[in-house]
């Protein structure tokens, strides 16, 4: 716990903690050194862990990196940090996201732009860039994100980690601030594969406050890492052909594939014809889901409150105008004008059965292959400023993780180098509903 909070002092110019838990962490730290010593240490004994600033941890602020959420103390833990806890891990602070976990660079946060620490004048992606950011840097062992449509693969893609979104359902949301909630999901960010697995382990598994946890029986991830068996994988054609994908990422990919051929895995160029549908349903639906989550900070029941109003009606204007970044209005605003009597159906209902229809390609795809090959983003990291005036273009460039978004399928980027300015490149991989175990294994076997 000392090497990292000193690592983090190092580091404060990237910008990755929103709050560092000095003393509970120390507490917790003290708990798990005497639980070692008397031999009743838990699986994660020891492993010290970032959280993503939207996930509840009782008695702690929690913010999502909103002005609106400033100084806001939980009462209660989220599910998954009641079960970190449980198992010892140590919780050593929040870290910075994009406001309300809405953007892909970290740059929508009130607390500031988080730097990649491959290279300062780039972005870490986001929206948990923070909790990629300290793991690549060494700031903490590993960190939990969340993953709407790409905010845990994304920004592990910017910064060379291991980055898991598991299968909708699989973890509890319980305790997590939601943005979507028919597409959320906490993921984990890790330098191994196996810390992954074991992270999945302790996390996943039904839960009494969370109704959309599946009661799925949770496998031994980690024993199952020794399942090597030839895999059968598809790589989603269209993805690879795309103009807007860069040459590395490419051919790097196409490296990858002929590694995993050589490794007696059977590899297929599949079409998937939907690609230009993707981004434009998931923000359909996403912002209709975020303008009603939304609604519930009012100025009322939650942080950021206007003093001056003179009548209930301002006090909900002024408090949610003063609160909320541009970002989150944009897609306040946006998911309002889909769900309107006169547009419900041109555009919320026609998305739901766009989704539909991805959803049951994908389903097909995935009856006769095992894994499904993609890249998780265009690019390697931008530079901070580049894009953030753009809106389209920072929705375009989520078109490869929104996928997994759509359809509730585990997908995880894998690290594969660097390009020649030292930025990461990676690769994305799905599976079918609960197909974790075939995720982590090809990886682990992989890398
Ligand atoms: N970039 C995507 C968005 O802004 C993904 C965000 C997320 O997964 N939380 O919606």
């Amino acid at each position: 716990l000392d090497y990292y909070f000193k690592q983090i002092e190092k580091n404060e110019h990237l910008n990755a903690f929103n709050e560092v838990f000095f003393y509970s962490a120390a507490q917790q730290a003290k708990l798990v050194q005497e639980k070692i010593t008397a031999g009743t240490a838990g699986r994660l004994a020891g492993m010290v862990i970032g959280i993503k600033d939207n996930i509840c941890y009782k008695d702690h602020q929690v913010t999502a990196s909103s002005k609106m959420l400033e100084g806001f103390v939980s009462p209660y833990s989220a599910t998954v940090v009641e079960r970190l806890i449980s198992e010892d891990a140590v919780i050593i602070g929040r870290l910075n996201c994009d406001e309300f976990a809405m953007g892909g660079s970290n740059e929508t946060s009130y607390y500031g732009a988080v730097k990649n620490a491959a290279d300062h004048t780039k972005v870490a992606g986001g929206s948990s860039g923070g909790s990629a950011v300290a793991v690549q840097a060494d700031l903490c062992l590993s960190a939990l994100g969340t993953d709407t449509g790409g905010s845990v693969r994304q920004p592990a893609a910017f910064c060379g980690c291991i980055g898991l979104k598991p299968t909708y359902g699989r973890i509890s949301r319980y305790g997590v601030i939601a943005y979507a909630s028919s597409f959320d999901q906490v993921g984990t960010i890790t330098s191994s594969v196996s810390d992954a697995a074991i992270l999945l382990e302790v996390l996943a598994g039904a839960d009494d406050h969370d109704s959309t946890v599946s009661k799925h029986v949770v496998p031994a991830y980690l024993d199952g890492l020794k399942n090597t068996a030839p895999k059968r994988i598809a790589v989603l054609k269209e993805t690879l052909e795309s103009d807007a994908l860069d040459t590395d990422i490419k051919e790097t990919i196409l490296k990858a594939i002929e590694a995993l051929k050589s490794q007696g895995h059977t590899v297929e160029y599949v079409s998937f014809d939907l690609l230009d549908y993707l981004v434009p349903a998931y923000y359909v639906l996403t912002t209709a889901e975020a303008s009603s989550n939304l609604s519930r900070y009012d100025g009322v029941h939650y942080g950021h409150r206007n003093l001056e109003a003179v009548s209930l009606n301002e006090l909900y204007k002024q408090s949610r105008a003063e609160g909320f970044g541009e970002e989150v209005k944009r897609r306040i605003l946006l998911g309002t004008f889909v769900l309107s009597a006169g547009y419900y159906d041109a555009y919320y209902q026609k998305a739901q059965q766009v989704r539909r229809l991805i959803r049951e390609k994908m389903e097909e795809m995935l009856s006769s292959f095992d894994l499904v090959i993609s890249p998780v983003t265009p690019t390697p990291a931008f530079n901070i400023g580049e894009n953030i005036d753009d809106p389209l273009v920072m929705y375009m460039a989520d078109i490869f993780t929104v996928l997994a978004s759509l359809t509730g399928i585990p997908a995880i980027a894998i690290p594969l180098g660097n390009n020649n300015n030292g930025l990461p490149l990676s690769m994305q991989l799905m599976a079918r509903h609960f197909g974790e175990q075939d995720l982590l294994s090809l990886s682990h076997a992989f890398l």
